[in-house]
């Protein structure tokens, strides 16, 4: 078919059947609207999928990664390493416990920070480590808990791209304290929604406290906390969700391997071997003529998006930490030259050639 003659492949597309509206229908009719039975029975099947003890529901990813943060003690005069080619939220969480973000730069070859640079930017004041599975794409998670348990340093890991994506053979969100966003366009949704998984049963008690005003008992306040509660009818979806979570899954990653057999004229993502990379997104790296295969792709009817243009270290709100051209190169090349295609599970056979065509025709190495 031509371009003219099919329907636009867009970049995501959030998947809610007739469960999810039966489930949500059922939350509105029992009246019980903020957080209650529905969230705790999510967070017990989604702990138990991640493989881990306690999962807490909160309302948002960024919600789920400051919870986390403020119940490992993250506060002013602290400092997180973290990665600098990241969502905003990554840092701003940071910044919103009153911390400072320090960045390392990034492994080429999955675009996570780079164990191999954590211990020079480890300094006194260093509280936590918090790498990100960019994609869904494992980083060398194992390898950074090592260093954090060396050290006594927190683990958090935004895993908000990472639901189901493995690592050393066990799921991310269970190497430390995991954090998870069901926005609409992850792998999974509940509307907007997060979640923070652990095994650590004081780090799981205080977030319970943290993300409820900071009261264990009814309007007693012995911690710092505001409105972070999951409400019923987004744990009411996400519930449903997980009955089709592992099938999306696989059908991304079969998507991915197609697109990575099909694809020639561009380099496409990498995986780790022994790694389940659940691609979130689907990347490739067009140093040089980006711009011109986006506006290709679009005359072509295919959606593509730029995840991200601009490194954290680079955004007008973190110009007060003073880095310039050239702080973190592996960064600022990536945030040049990355472009994420289509890949989630309403992709037809047919879609994945097309794409794949579309791209060796447009793009040039
Ligand atoms: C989506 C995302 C977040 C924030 O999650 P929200 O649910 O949108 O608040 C944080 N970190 C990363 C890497 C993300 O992709």
């Amino acid at each position: 078919m031509t371009a003219a003659h099919r329907p636009f492949i867009p970049i995501a597309k959030p998947l809610i059947g007739d469960e999810e509206k039966r489930a949500v229908m059922e939350v509105l009719d029992s009246g019980q609207l903020a957080q209650g039975a529905r969230t705790e029975a999510f967070e017990r099947v989604f702990a138990d999928y991640i493989g881990v003890t306690h999962a807490i529901g909160v309302n948002s990813g960024t919600a789920a990664l400051i919870v986390a943060l403020q119940a490992h003690g993250v506060g002013p005069g602290d400092e997180v390493i973290t990665t600098p080619f990241s969502f905003i939220a990554t840092a701003t969480s940071i910044v919103a416990c009153g911390a400072t973000p320090v960045f390392v730069d990034i492994d080429p070859f999955d675009l996570n920070l780079d164990p191999g640079l954590l211990e020079d930017a480890i300094t006194d004041n260093t509280k936590a480590v918090m790498p990100v599975h960019l994609f869904g794409h494992p980083a060398r998670v194992a390898e950074i808990r090592e260093i954090c348990e060396d050290l006594e340093l927190a683990l958090i890991e935004d895993a908000a791209q990472a639901h189901g994506a493995e690592h050393a053979g066990r799921r991310l969100g269970s190497f430390g304290t995991g954090c998870f966003s069901f926005y609409p366009t992850k792998n999974m949704t509940t509307g907007e929604g997060g979640i923070i998984t652990t095994d650590d049963d004081e780090v799981a008690r205080l977030c319970r406290i943290i993300r409820n005003h900071g009261q264990e008992q009814r309007y007693r306040h012995d911690y710092f906390g505001l409105n972070w509660r999951m409400q019923d009818v987004n744990a009411a979806i996400g519930l449903a969700q997980m009955d089709h979570i592992e099938g999306w899954n696989n059908a991304r990653i079969a998507n991915a391997e197609a697109l990575s057999r099909l694809i020639r004229s561009v380099e496409t993502p990498r995986v780790r071997e022994g790694d389940r990379h659940v691609f979130h997104q689907y990347t490739v790296r067009l140093p040089g003529n980006r711009d011109a295969v986006q506006a290709a792709l679009q005359e072509a009817g295919i959606g593509s998006a730029v995840h991200y243009p601009i490194p954290i270290h680079h955004q007008p709100i973190m110009q007060q930490l003073g880095f310039g051209e050239g702080s973190f190169p592996v960064a600022e090349a990536a945030a040049d030259a990355v472009l994420s295609l289509p890949v989630h599970p309403s992709l037809g056979p047919e879609d994945v050639e097309y794409i794949a065509a579309t791209i060796n025709r447009v793009a040039t190495r």
